[in-house]
């Protein structure tokens, strides 16, 4: 709930902050218990910083982070210990995120040495049935990852996610390192797992294909603030915000035949700094239907059908009955 993270810039020795870097800035969502929520957007846009305020692998500086009931923002480390085990992280990059001088055994048996949850016998036993479970042989405990393809590397990053049983799941572009033959699988491996398991995961990715096929709902963030957030047919049927129609006309349709459906958009220029973003609607520099009250006025997020939230002056796609709901939602 408005959630914020100020990287501050400093100057000199003495360090004297000079400025901010708004890599976060007042964002409130949230993640209903077994879906799917698809946090998209350019790079830079903040959506790595949310992933990891969330599970407080960084401190906010504002606002609240709610799980279960209760506020974690500023919990102690100690307090935390136990939710931890609830919430893990899946990271982008399957090569550097396992450590090349430790067997699959030992990597995936960590958060059962860490926490102290198992006997050495019994994190052996846990740690094959998750290696089977996510697609790897048993016999696998004792590799080094640098024997492995980057899909079986990033299943040891997921299996080792999965070793304490958590809730939630931050998946932080889960494919976008890997082959696109091997993508499928990945996705395909998280669907099985989170219906097998009751999983509930926040999918961050700049790939809007990747996020069409996984997700629920979709949020889409520009520039550390969420413009749009709505189930996934209705985001990608009639997106309402002007930067999601750009996202999705660059989306590839495999139909040839289909192809002259849909009208690419090309923004202009690059994504501005988050260190001083344009004042009120922050895409008012690269928008096609930028008015003055657009750089003035902050446009709030509004509800314009049920579930489906946009913070824009100027919606598109806006459904035509008159008593559909108009209400502010942060
Ligand atoms: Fe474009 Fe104005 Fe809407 Fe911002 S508020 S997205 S500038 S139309």
């Amino acid at each position: 709930q408005g959630l914020e993270k100020h990287f501050p810039i400093t100057k000199g020795l003495i360090k004297r902050q000079v400025g901010a870097v708004r890599a976060v800035d007042g964002l409130s969502f949230d993640v209903v218990k077994g879906e799917t929520l698809g946090l998209v957007g350019e790079s830079g846009c903040g959506k790595t910083t949310t992933g990891r305020l969330i599970t407080r692998l960084l401190e906010p500086t504002g606002g609240k982070i709610v799980f279960e009931g209760n506020d974690i923002s500023h919990m102690s480390q100690a307090h935390l210990r136990p939710l931890r085990r609830d919430m893990q992280m899946i990271f982008q990059d399957p090569y550097s995120s396992l450590n090349p001088r430790h067997t699959v055994g030992a990597i995936v048996g960590a958060p059962f040495r860490i926490q102290g949850v198992k006997t050495e016998h019994g994190t052996k036993k846990a740690v094959q049935d998750i290696l089977e479970l996510v697609g790897l042989n048993p016999e696998h405990y004792n590799r080094y990852p640098h024997e492995f393809s980057g899909g079986q590397r990033q299943r040891i990053g997921i299996a080792r996610t999965l070793a304490l049983k958590p809730k939630l799941i931050i998946a932080d572009e889960p494919v976008s390192a890997l082959d696109v033959s091997i993508q499928a699988q990945v996705v395909n491996l998280l669907e099985d797992l989170q219906n097998e398991l009751d999983l509930t995961y926040v999918v961050i990715a700049h790939d809007l294909s990747v996020v069409r096929h996984i997700s629920d709902r979709v949020a889409v963030m520009y520039l550390g603030k969420i413009v749009e957030i709505a189930d996934r047919t209705s985001l990608y049927k009639s997106p309402m915000h002007p930067y999601t129609t750009a996202l999705l006309s660059a989306v590839p349709i495999p139909d040839v035949k289909r192809r002259t459906e849909r009208e690419r958009i090309r923004l202009q220029g690059d994504v501005p700094s988050p260190i001083n973003p344009p004042s009120a609607c922050r895409f008012h520099t690269r928008c096609w239907k930028a008015q003055e009250v657009c750089k003035t006025v902050e446009p709030p997020l509004v509800e314009l059908l049920t579930g489906h939230q946009v913070a824009c002056h100027f919606p598109e796609n806006i459904p035509q009955d008159e008593n559909t709901p108009r209400h502010e939602s942060s």
